[in-house]
């Protein structure tokens, strides 16, 4: 039997993955093109990006499911996939493991509009989107769900209800947060706050307060907002900052922050109290792999800063 997630935070720190749709594109997936289909019609392909982040050193990958929900699997006719799309992302992830006591993050990104009266869809269209992909996810096995990339509490709360609802034995709410024009502080595009959103999730059943992607949110930023999280909750922290800020280069969407760059905020992330440390837009195997050695130098160091 497996250590439940939650569990083993409390005796280390541990590192997540690193980008899925970037890896995708590299893969061949062309720009606007459906990356969670490729778990039906490519799987071999999802299987190699996320071996080479368990290769890296990944305790924690997060299935190929961001867009897996009816509503944004719609969009590509892929409607009817819905629960095959999930449970074969959980398998893949599971399989990328190769075997060795890896965890499963089922990944539930936003629906991709918005609500009425702004948009329209439904609140009752969005909770079934989201039910019905929580559900295939933890059906198939997930250790933990992570609702990610999240800008607005409705959408937060129907998809951490969600996530109650199918059973999930973790849940890891996600926001993304921007750096306001004046650089003084950073906050979701809906006006979400960290303090706000880390006690909201809480009061939701969330069991881990995390906070992805974003704009400018650098490994700087990430640890203030670490620091912001932990004067609010007592609920452990994952962080996944992009590689940098995207620029087009000769028409291609470049991330240049290097696994060396980022590396450097890993530490003082650790020391700030995160517990899980992975990367999202722009970030690679390589920079998995730097975070790991990162990591356990510095618990071989000080093991004491093992314990939260
Ligand atoms: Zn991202």
């Amino acid at each position: 039997m497996k250590t439940p997630l939650l569990d083993l935070l409390k005796t280390r720190p541990l590192i997540g993955d690193g980008a899925m749709g970037t890896q995708l594109m590299l893969a061949g997936l062309e720009q606007g093109g459906c990356g969670e289909a490729w778990n039906l019609t490519h799987p071999e392909k999802v299987l190699a990006i996320q071996r080479r982040y368990a290769d890296a050193g990944s305790d924690c990958i997060i299935t190929n499911t961001f867009g897996g929900s009816r509503i944004m699997l719609n969009r590509h006719g892929h409607a009817g996939d819905v629960t095959a799309v999930n449970r074969a992302a959980v398998e893949i992830t599971r399989e990328a493991f190769g075997g060795r006591p890896g965890y499963v993050l089922g990944d539930m990104g936003p629906f991709g509009g918005l609500m009425e009266p702004y948009g329209e869809f439904t609140e009752a269209q969005v909770r079934q989107a989201f039910d019905e992909q929580a559900k295939a996810l933890v059906d198939g096995g997930a250790d933990a769900i992570i609702v990610e990339t999240m800008t607005s509490l409705e959408e937060l709360q129907l998809a951490i209800e969600a996530a109650k609802t199918a059973g999930a034995p973790c849940i890891i709410g996600s926001m993304a947060y921007d750096v306001t024009l004046d650089g003084t502080t950073f906050r979701t595009m809906m006006g979400v706050d960290p303090e706000r959103a880390a006690e909201f999730m809480e009061a939701h059943g969330a069991h881990i307060v995390a906070l992805n992607c974003g704009t400018g949110m650098e490994m700087e930023r990430a640890r203030d907002a670490v620091v912001r999280y932990k004067a609010v909750t007592d609920l452990p922290i994952m962080v996944q900052p992009n590689a940098g800020v995207p620029k087009l280069v000769s028409m291609k969407v470049v991330y240049d922050e290097t696994p060396d760059h980022m590396g450097a905020g890993v530490v003082p992330l650790v020391e700030a109290g995160a517990r899980i440390i992975g990367a999202c837009c722009g970030s690679t195997p390589d920079h998995i792999r730097e975070f790991r050695r990162l990591l356990d130098a510095h618990l071989a160091a000080a093991p004491s800063a093992s314990r939260a």
